[in-house]
């Protein structure tokens, strides 16, 4: 612990400076106990699919499985862990260069109609095995978003996905609508929820409703707090409504022209 603070014994220009530099100092603190924490938990995410990896290899290496059917539950898991944690490395390192302000975005025409139906037709095969109502509600004569199509389809993507797996019967329904700041997308679904509790934090970094029920859907804890940096890359904003047992919505309205700002690539 590094208390690096002055002693303010002034209003004036040194009194002011005192206190700029004591502001700094609590938030390098904060800084440096914040990487720790992340530190740790990275590792901790890291290491628990390794651990899997490695007991499941075991097993079958020592031949401790009754038969082909136990063999194949096995390596289906090994499959499995491998590719969240394929995915945990993929996501974290985009979200350090997210967080460095390290992305380009690649602002162009969007047609929003396209952009969601093509989207709902990726979560499509998973919403139906799961007998799930996917629906879509978008209002008519959208105007042409200027924004970046691939970065707005993975956000919207994210949220279907999240809404498809922590939904076991009902309906997940996407609306888009046009408001005064722009354009308003909403994800519905009539699933599982997130206790009060838990609301605040669901953009946090590796924070998970119920750490098994998020295992068993191959999560990462990570997808949220890549959709809240993504909004707010391309300027948008996005608010969480959820009631445990009834459903969740998410709602994001981002404008309809991108600023554009000198880290923006545009293209047109
Ligand atoms: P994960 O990779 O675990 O899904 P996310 O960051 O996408 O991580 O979500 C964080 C947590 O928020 C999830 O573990 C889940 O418990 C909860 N959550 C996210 N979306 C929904 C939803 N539509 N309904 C219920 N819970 C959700």
């Amino acid at each position: 612990n590094l208390d690096t603070r002055v002693q303010i014994q002034s209003n004036d220009e040194v009194g002011s400076l005192a206190k700029a530099i004591n502001d700094l100092s609590v938030e390098l603190n904060n800084y440096r106990v914040n990487r720790s924490e992340l530190l740790a938990n990275i590792s901790h995410e890291l290491r628990t699919p390794i651990s899997y990896l490695k007991g499941y290899a075991q097993v079958i290496k020592n031949g401790q499985y009754e038969n082909e059917d136990e063999l194949k539950i096995y390596s289906n898991i090994i499959e499995s862990e491998s590719e969240r944690l394929a995915k945990l490395i993929q996501e974290l390192f985009e979200l350090s260069k997210m967080e460095e302000g390290m992305i380009k975005l690649y602002v162009q025409s969007v047609d929003i109609e396209d952009l969601v139906e093509s989207v709902v037709q990726k979560v499509q095969l998973k919403g139906q095995e799961k007998g799930l109502i996917l629906s879509m509600e978008i209002e008519q004569n959208l105007p042409i978003m200027q924004t970046d199509g691939l970065r707005l389809e993975q956000i919207l993507l994210n949220l279907l996905e999240n809404a498809v797996n922590y939904t076991d019967k009902g309906e997940v329904n996407i609306q888009v609508n046009k408001v005064k700041k722009g354009i308003q997308f909403a994800v519905i679904d009539t699933g599982l929820g997130i206790p009060p509790e838990d609301l605040p934090f669901v953009f946090d970094r590796f924070h998970r409703v119920e750490k098994s029920r998020a295992r068993q859907m191959g999560g990462t804890g990570l997808g949220l707090a890549i959709v809240a940096e993504l909004v707010k890359h391309l300027q948008g904003e996005i608010i969480v409504n959820s009631k445990l047992g009834e459903g969740s919505e998410f709602r994001i309205i981002f404008p309809l022209t991108i600023r554009n700002e000198s880290e923006i690539l545009d293209q047109l």
